[in-house]
């Protein structure tokens, strides 16, 4: 065994004793005097082996680099600092093209690609801690995240040390989530528009069985249809949307289908009886696809809280309780005073960088970060959670199309085995996340001069 494989084993050793947190091995192998930035390599290849260990799964398709850390060029000509990938090979200026020189200046060296790196050539794969959920779900997953390059994947891995230390994240997570598409229809008279709604309620039960032949296929089915009216100058519109309920799956191609097909039918049904309209549509603005909306119906609610003790919670805040309601509150409205609907702080990046570690549908989680933050004092405890009332989730490969092996690996490594333990997984981060940062802000240690550093 080499030195360098002994210095790897020796701090996955470590890791698992407890001796030693993940995000820690970049500076204890500077402590062992290897010199940056040889200890990046060997510090992301001894949590790849403690996550391994952790999580009983190996990875295959994960790759790690053999530089993963950012190194300053400079343009010679604007002076521009560019922090490049070890591995580029272009080492022009993105602005004028000319050749970068290497940096000299304040604070030159080298930088971790992300906090707490374990694998991924594009999208650099975090750790960021272990989380327990009870309630809807029981089980502990291991986080792998693919959030930005700063502090958040260890303000995260605290978090959810933080909610373990209290007993886990309890989570509720609906049974169902809903899957919605809306037909749309313009006519040149009221009056005809109601005599069209008419028409579709008198045979609405063979629409919607042609909508739910359709949606068996990823076990759904329709559990409301919705009619809605609006008009504008010369147009009156009517909006008939379907909503699915889906125990797995998201379902957003089927229901697609099922209400196109719906719509076909229902024109020649409109034409039989003489009903004429100017046109007919998918209406895809009140269907709710990537609006985030706090009526948007699309997707599954889910919530997780943690319960701690005031008493507990004043000594780790050196503060009385009172003081970290009243900052929920302030941040709360600072929020409202922005004119956006819904809190969301850390939220959206902990959502998105599970999203783009896992790589499910949709690639783009915009309703899903749709997010609330709720703190309350009960029997003696302090409670605080969090809700996202729409989070959208496709897990597996399947008929509504691949993921690609990087993103199946995370889920396993993680343990996820279906759309519901993402979801709580999901909401069990949030927590982590939010209730780590509003503590440390309380707490006065955030935000501070003293900046700090990984390398
Ligand atoms: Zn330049």
């Amino acid at each position: 065994m080499n030195d360098t494989s002994r210095l790897i084993s020796e701090l996955s050793e470590s890791m698992k004793r407890g001796d030693l947190p993940p995000w820690r091995a970049e500076s204890k192998l500077l402590d062992q005097g290897v010199k940056s930035p040889d200890h990046f390599f060997p510090a992301a290849l001894a949590r790849k082996a403690y996550v391994e260990d952790i999580s009983g799964e190996a990875f295959s398709h994960l790759q790690v680099l053999e530089k993963p850390y950012i190194q300053p060029w400079q343009c010679p000509k604007d002076g521009i600092i560019h922090n490049l990938e070890a591995q580029e090979k272009d080492l022009t200026c993105t602005v004028c093209k000319s050749a970068l020189t290497s940096y000299k200046g304040p604070l030159a060296g080298y930088a971790p690609l992300v906090a707490s790196y374990v694998a991924g050539l594009e999208d650099y794969i975090s750790y960021c801690g272990q989380i327990t959920v009870r309630g809807a779900i029981d089980r502990s997953f291991v986080n792998l995240t693919a959030m930005g390059p700063g502090m958040s994947a260890i303000g995260l891995a605290r978090g959810c040390f933080l909610v373990n230390r209290f007993g886990g994240a309890e989570v509720h997570v609906e049974p169902l989530a809903r899957t919605a598409r809306c037909m749309g229809y313009i006519f040149a008279k009221p009056e005809t528009r109601d005599r069209a709604r008419e028409v579709i309620e008198a045979n609405l039960e063979r629409i919607t069985a042609a909508v739910n032949e359709r949606l068996a296929k990823v076990g759904a089915k329709v559990g409301q249809v919705e009619f809605g009216t609006d008009n504008f100058g010369p147009d009156y519109f009517l909006y008939v949307c379907f909503y699915g309920d889906v125990p797995e799956y998201r379902a957003h191609g089927e229901i697609s289908w099922a209400v196109g097909e719906a719509r076909e039918i229902t024109d020649f049904i409109l034409n039989e009886a003489r009903v004429e309209f100017n046109l007919s549509v998918i209406a895809q603005g009140y269907d709710g696809d990537f609006k985030p909306s706090p009526s948007n119906k699309r997707g599954r609610r889910v919530s997780a809280q943690v319960r701690i003790p005031v008493k507990t919670m004043e000594e780790f805040l050196e503060k009385p309780v009172d003081r970290f309601l009243a900052f929920i509150e302030m941040d709360r409205r600072g929020v409202e005073k922005l004119g956006w609907f819904f809190y969301t702080g850390m939220g959206a990046e902990i959502i998105s960088g599970l999203y783009k570690a896992t790589r499910i549908n949709p690639r783009m989680p915009l309703t899903t970060c749709l997010e609330r933050i709720y703190a309350f004092m009960d029997r003696g405890d302090l409670v605080y959670g969090v809700e996202l009332p729409s989070v959208e989730a496709g897990v597996w490969s399947s008929i509504e199309g691949a993921v690609p092996p990087t993103g199946r690996e995370v889920m396993r490594i993680m343990g996820i085995t279906n759309t519901r333990e993402f979801c709580a997984n999901l909401a069990a981060q949030v927590l982590a996340g939010e209730f780590n940062l509003a503590c440390e802000i309380v707490r006065g240690k955030l935000y501070s001069r003293e900046v700090s550093r990984l390398y």
